[in-house]
């Protein structure tokens, strides 16, 4: 069973999904400590939930044939990127209304768990990100995008239910195991908009 987790920006939420997406990071100066929905550029708020939302007035997201919500996956290697060196991967928990899909889920209601930077994101940004969202900001050094390349489903699945206390060390563990190349998947965002 999952251990709860402790984010203390927002309620505690025994039942949420966790998965994992990732964020784009803000470039100019007053958005170096947002968090950007990296599709839509939506900014993610900090310490309230984030809140899905549709331009249809038929449904509240996520909805049963829109693509609407915010969005999951399990496994980190069907996730889509963008060239940008300020994207940020990391868990997410999920709750309210949430429909499981192919590769992950869609729900009506998110908050960040931990995120995992590169290099590209500075040591004052990461103290920044994680003093105001709530949450662990962690290094790695290859990158979040070659972490999420590589990463084993066994070692995502252990991460992404782990108690934030123990994903320093999980973390270390995954980056050392020997590169075994993926295979070549549909991503997240061919998901998106197929
Ligand atoms: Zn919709």
């Amino acid at each position: 069973m999952t251990a709860p987790h402790r984010v203390t920006a927002v309620p505690d939420v025994p039942a949420a999904v966790l998965g994992w997406r990732t964020w784009r990071v803000g470039r100019r100066a007053q958005q170096r400590h947002a968090l950007f929905s990296p599709l839509t550029g939506t900014p993610w708020p900090a310490a309230r939930p984030m809140v899905a939302a549709c331009a249809s007035p038929r449904h509240t997201p996520p909805g049963d044939t829109c693509p609407c919500g915010l969005y999951a996956v399990a496994d980190t290697t069907t996730l889509g990127w963008s060239p940008s060196d300020h994207e940020v991967l990391g868990v997410v928990a999920l709750w309210g209304d949430v429909v499981e899909g192919q590769y992950g889920w869609r729900a009506s209601h998110a908050y960040p768990r931990f995120l995992v930077a590169g290099p590209g994101i500075s040591t004052e940004q990461r103290a920044a990100l994680s003093r105001r969202y709530g949450v662990p900001v962690h290094l790695v050094g290859s990158g979040p995008r070659e972490l999420a390349r590589r990463l084993e489903r066994s070692d995502a699945d252990a991460l992404r239910h782990a108690d934030p206390a123990d994903v320093t060390d999980l973390l270390a563990a995954a980056c050392r195991r020997p590169d075994v190349p993926a295979p070549r998947r549909r991503t997240w965002r061919s998901w998106l908009t197929s």
